[in-house]
């Protein structure tokens, strides 16, 4: 009896355990680290999945990976998009119109031309510049994590997990309640390293998708040059921002938002936010001053609330 006890309790032990623990896996894709967590009876098997998924997409849209769909399409090669890759390069050059060109997946040859595919890390001339900006080949890494992570959700639905975490290389999607209504909480990075600034808090499946100068720059001569460029001027944008992160529940959304935001600076970026109702923005400025949207739930920072009402 006193056996059989045990390993009863065990089990409970145990079952208690996999409620909690979620499966996790490190993938590298799309140019980055992401870290997978997922709770839930086919976990693993959604891990897999997800896994696959992401290299996928990652061989499908890279831009310098010469075996990619995006490289073939960029060199006049024969692709044939599925009807959900042809409405996400659609919704691409929907948002750079919805945006004025802030968005622009038609970037390749000026991030190339500022070296940051090979690392050769250099600084164009203005005809190089000017050159870049009249191509038309596409470069989708503003937007494609973003999209990366909406067909996420599609495929941890499909596996009907419990809930999950996933970072796609700073870009955050979680999917599900916790606990006890318990919210997700997300750390707002601070552009010169350390602590987060601040904690933003979500519920269910939500995405967190943030850009910022700090990700992918290189310094030449004491100036430092960072990836997010202006498309109208085809150089590191210089809106008096360091960082915008975009919340919504539609992931491809938010991240062309907080590339576009980047460019567009506080205060056009504000006066998008009044006139549209599907996201919520963080914006941290050059001075280090935090400013959110009055839907943004954000603590253990000082703030300014944007409003929708001047
Ligand atoms: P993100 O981290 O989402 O802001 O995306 C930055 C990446 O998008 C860069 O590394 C480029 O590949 C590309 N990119 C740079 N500037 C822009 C822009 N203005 N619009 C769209 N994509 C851009
Ligand atoms: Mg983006």
């Amino acid at each position: 009896m006193k056996k059989l006890l045990c390993i009863l309790l065990i089990c409970l032990l145990l079952t208690g355990c996999a409620g909690v623990k979620p499966a996790q896996r490190t993938v590298f894709a799309m140019d980055t680290v992401m870290e997978l967590q997922v709770w839930g009876k086919e976990a693993n098997k959604a891990l897999d999945a997800l896994e696959k998924l992401l290299k996928d997409m990652d061989g499908r849209w890279s831009a310098t990976d010469t075996g990619s769909a995006l490289y073939a399409y960029n060199n006049n090669g024969t692709v044939s998009w599925t009807a959900d890759e042809a409405a996400f390069l659609q919704r691409a050059n929907r948002l750079s119109r919805r945006t004025d060109g802030a968005f622009s997946p038609k970037l390749y040859a000026l991030m190339d031309a500022w070296g940051f595919y090979d690392d050769s890390h250099s600084v164009p001339s203005q005809e190089q510049i000017t050159k870049a900006l009249a191509d038309e080949r596409m470069d989708l890494g503003g937007i494609v994590k973003g999209y990366a992570g909406d067909q996420a959700v599609q495929l941890l639905k499909q596996y009907k997990v419990d809930r999950a975490i996933l970072n796609l290389g700073g870009n955050i999607q979680t999917y599900g309640e916790k606990p006890n209504g318990e919210a997700w909480q997300i750390g707002i990075q601070d552009p010169d390293g350390g602590a987060p600034l601040g904690t933003v808090k979500v519920h269910g499946t939500m995405a967190i998708v943030t850009s910022g100068d700090y990700q992918r720059y290189f310094e030449k001569d004491g100036v430092k040059y960072h990836h997010i460029m202006d498309p109208k001027t085809g150089v590191p944008a210089q809106s008096g921002l360091r960082s915008v992160t975009v919340i919504s529940k539609d992931g491809t959304l938010a991240d062309a938002l907080s590339t576009s935001f980047f460019v567009m600076g506080l205060e056009k970026g504000s006066e998008f936010w009044r006139s549209s109702s599907d996201f919520e923005v963080v914006f941290v400025t050059d001075g280090g001053k935090i400013y959110a949207t009055e839907g943004v739930k954000l603590s253990e920072c000082t703030y300014e609330v944007i409003r929708r009402e001047k």
